[in-house]
């Protein structure tokens, strides 16, 4: 008796319902490129890439090649043996890193990539303080929820790290809150749930500097914005910066479930053995997907093509959203979009979904935020920007 729609949503709420707010009653049976399938087979525009993940799609075929020969060949492999596939992967891995990133830890999500971070820092320093960003997101651990300041994910879960919260951008607080105590400093090159927002390169160089001079380490979160999402490899080049952490997730195995972390070779100076790890970490399948996704960002020139459809994203945008007095602004780097709207995002999320297929995501309370596949098409986009115009009032 699961058959139906309803049902298996009900079920499925039922059972696992207790953290997840819900888009209507949908049940997503498969996806093809930009495009998912519920399973009455009704298909939908995923602006959105399963939440940032998906850069080639749904069930890339090379993706789903290298998962399913993984698979016939080895699953699991504890990282006290080494692994050919392991081995191939953090080579590749390391091909696209920036040079004084050296190393690699490899987890399981974002979240634990952050906590890892941390955990890196305050051995590297022998401090334990940390300092984070206003509208901050780093994760739901307890470590990375430390983090993260969104208030209302943070609430109730005190007593929390110790961290301080200074306004993204702002140098001059900044400057004041890293002190002889401060192990880390935590950024986001673009801040994501926060709202699709940066800060200027001269806050960036300045955050920079600061670190450096007083021997604090430097975490870049690329966990949202890395693997061409803003049309370079990471986020934190477009400023130029030589960060000694940054945390991966999301685009690095294409929406297979993993996480790493890189860093320089100071910090390897101070690890050793036991001083991190992870069960599945590493594991030869992850590795498959992640080299497989990273061949093909390489073979597909998925980076450049980000910049280009980013930049035709932003343009039909601008364009076609020009007399809606509802839009504050369109902020774009790559094929990472946010619309502010002066009014609450959800009803707009929501009519698109149902009334044109749409799924888009959120970012803060007001703005709608896009996240397509970096192998949209012009066609895709032109869909999307036609069902945002159509759902946002025009006046
Ligand atoms: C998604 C995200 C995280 C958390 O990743 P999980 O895999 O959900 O733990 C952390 N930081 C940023 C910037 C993110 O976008």
């Amino acid at each position: 008796m699961i058959e139906t729609r309803t049902n298996l949503a009900e079920l499925e709420e039922s059972i696992i319902g207790g953290t997840t707010a819900r888009r209507g009653d949908v049940v997503m049976a498969r996806g093809e490129g930009c495009w998912l399938y519920d399973v009455d087979d009704k298909c939908y525009l995923d602006l959105a890439s399963a939440q940032g993940v998906a850069m080639l799609g749904h069930s890339h075929p090379a993706l789903v090649q290298a998962i399913q020969q993984q698979a016939e060949t080895l699953i699991s492999c504890p990282n006290f043996f080494y692994n050919d596939t392991r081995a191939q992967f953090s080579a590749k891995l390391k091909d696209v890193l920036p040079d004084q990133l050296n190393h690699i830890f490899f987890a399981n999500s974002g979240a634990e990539s952050i906590d890892g971070a941390l955990k890196f820092a305050r051995l590297a320093t022998g401090r334990s303080g940390i300092v984070s960003t206003m509208r901050s997101f780093h994760g739901r651990t307890i470590g990375a929820l430390s983090v993260t300041w969104e208030p209302k994910y943070r609430k109730k879960f005190a007593p929390l790290l110790d961290v301080d919260f200074v306004p993204y951008g702002n140098l001059e607080k900044l400057d004041a809150a890293l002190t002889s105590e401060t192990a880390a400093l935590i950024l986001e090159p673009l801040q994501g749930e926060g709202g699709v927002n940066t800060a200027s390169p001269d806050f960036f160089q300045g955050a920079q500097k600061l670190c450096r001079e007083r021997g604090i380490t430097l975490i870049i979160d690329e966990i949202q914005t890395g693997f061409g999402r803003t049309g370079k490899w990471f986020g934190h080049q477009h400023f130029d910066l030589e960060p000694d952490i940054i945390c991966m997730a999301k685009g690095l195995g294409s929406g297979f479930p993993m996480g790493a972390i890189a860093y320089t070779d100071c910090i390897q100076e101070m690890l050793f053995p036991g001083a991190h790890g992870s069960t599945f970490g590493g594991n030869p399948l992850a590795c498959a997907a992640g080299l497989a996704a990273i061949q093909t960002y390489q073979d597909d020139n998925l980076i450049e093509r980000a910049n280009e459809m980013g930049d035709y994203l932003n343009s039909r945008l601008t364009e076609t959203l020009a007399g809606y007095t509802i839009v504050r602004e369109v902020r774009q780097l790559g094929l990472m979009v946010g619309i502010e709207l002066r009014e609450k995002v959800g009803r707009y999320l929501r009519a698109l979904m149902e009334e044109h297929n749409v799924i888009a995501l959120p970012a803060g309370s007001n703005v709608l935020r896009l996240l397509p596949p970096l192998i949209i098409t012009k066609e895709e986009i032109d869909i999307g920007v036609e069902a945002i115009a159509a759902v946002l009032p025009n006046a």
